[in-house]
């Protein structure tokens, strides 16, 4: 039987931000363990992978589409309780973050005052640990639920269990394709100060004590950089920051920056980041190596306002973005000897991401 959610060939560029991408063999909104379990077993029926769907805004779907089972997980349920001097939100996979923390702020609770204008949704936030200016969602998470697309059973992970890193969890890693995300619990401090660790905030936010004052400054910034989704804004159609900031040893970092000692006379911003390691700007090492922005290749663009942005300035294809990331990878490489990995999830290519952008 046909779960009723679900619905055949349908777009998906629409339900990602950067907007392109083919369509889904089947697609369906659940807001259930339940239902979720029903659309599972129709997959596994028809021998369809099931993927997950948020807010498309880490995604690059393949212009043939997905031969898949489509599915987004909105529960939409929010709750607020008093857990001593902290207050521990209960969040559905489907609230959209930016919501989140207007509402969070807003209470004036601190810890994700940082991470105001990220788009998608709270159930793709432990995927790759959304951070920004100084805070990750892992420093506030608590423990994430799930369900299990093997077994269908419902259960939940602590926090520290889910190998949190630099852009990284096990979600993405050893349990890639395993759960289905179906909500978060974070700990918030009631009347904590806001989070001023990022020097550029530091700057602007400059007198703001309120943590309503602070994401504000935190969306003002990310706005300059088309980094908070606008539809009138070209530039900010895309999936956030394509590649991450290499992180590297101190031996290789120490290489990179040789290299860009001799190729362009200055050295490259870093930051140390753990033991023995240093992590390296992405967007000066794209820069440098010769990436202009608003660079274009047909209708993929690197944005005119964030190098490290690649976005759709109309009509992009997906194999246009990875031409383009191609190029931009090839160029850093050639330049620094660094590979930048990219950011968003590939989905619907017949080749891995490496052997794509070579
Ligand atoms: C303009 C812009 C700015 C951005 N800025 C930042 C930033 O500052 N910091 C940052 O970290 N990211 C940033 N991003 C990237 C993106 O917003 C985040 O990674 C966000 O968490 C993705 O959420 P989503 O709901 O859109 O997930 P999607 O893009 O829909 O999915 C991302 C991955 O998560 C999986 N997934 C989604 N929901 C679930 C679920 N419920 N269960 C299991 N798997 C699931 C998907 O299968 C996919 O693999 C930005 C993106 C844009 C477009």
């Amino acid at each position: 039987m046909i779960p009723a959610e679900l619905k055949p060939a349908v777009p998906l560029a629409p339900l990602t931000t950067l907007g392109v991408g083919g369509p889904a063999s089947w697609y369906g909104e659940v807001e259930t363990p339940e239902r979720l379990r029903a659309v599972l077993a129709f997959a596994r029926d028809r021998g369809l992978p099931l993927q997950l769907l948020g807010g498309g805004s880490n995604v690059l779907i393949a212009d043939a589409g997905l031969d898949a089972v489509v599915v987004r997980y909105l529960d939409q349920n929010l709750s607020f309780s008093d857990a001593g001097s902290r207050v521990e939100a209960l969040c559905g996979a489907g609230v959209a973050w930016v919501s989140l923390v207007e509402q969070a702020v807003a209470r004036d609770l601190a810890g994700i005052e940082c991470l105001a204008g990220i788009p998608g949704l709270a159930g793709a936030a432990p995927m790759q640990n959304i951070g920004a200016y100084g805070q990750e969602v892992a420093d506030v998470l608590r423990s994430v639920d799930v369900v299990d697309r093997q077994t269908g059973e419902a259960g939940s992970f602590d926090a520290a269990d889910c190998g949190f890193g630099y852009r990284m969890s096990n979600f993405k890693g050893a349990w890639a394709g395993r759960y289905v995300v179906t909500g978060i619990r974070i700990s918030l401090l009631r009347g904590g100060p806001p989070a001023l660790r990022y020097a550029e905030l530091a700057r602007a936010a400059e007198g703001e004590p309120s943590l309503v004052g602070v994401a504000a400054t935190v969306v003002a910034l990310r706005r300059r950089k088309a980094m908070v989704l606008d539809p009138a804004v070209a530039d900010s159609r895309s999936a956030g920051s394509f590649f991450t900031n290499p992180i590297l040893s101190e031996e290789a970092a120490e290489a990179v920056a040789e290299a860009a000692l001799r190729a362009v006379g200055q050295a490259v911003p870093s930051w140390p980041a753990g033991e023995g390691r240093r992590k390296l700007a992405a967007a000066w090492l794209i820069e440098k190596s010769g990436t202009r922005k608003g660079e274009r290749c047909g209708g993929a663009a690197i944005s005119s306002r964030h190098a490290l942005a690649l976005c759709n300035a109309g009509g992009a294809t997906a194999a246009e973005l990875v031409a383009l990331a191609s190029r931009v990878r090839g160029r850093v490489r050639d330049a620094f000897g660094v590979s930048l990995e990219p950011e968003p999830r590939f989905l619907g290519f017949e080749s891995d991401v490496n052997a794509l952008l070579g």
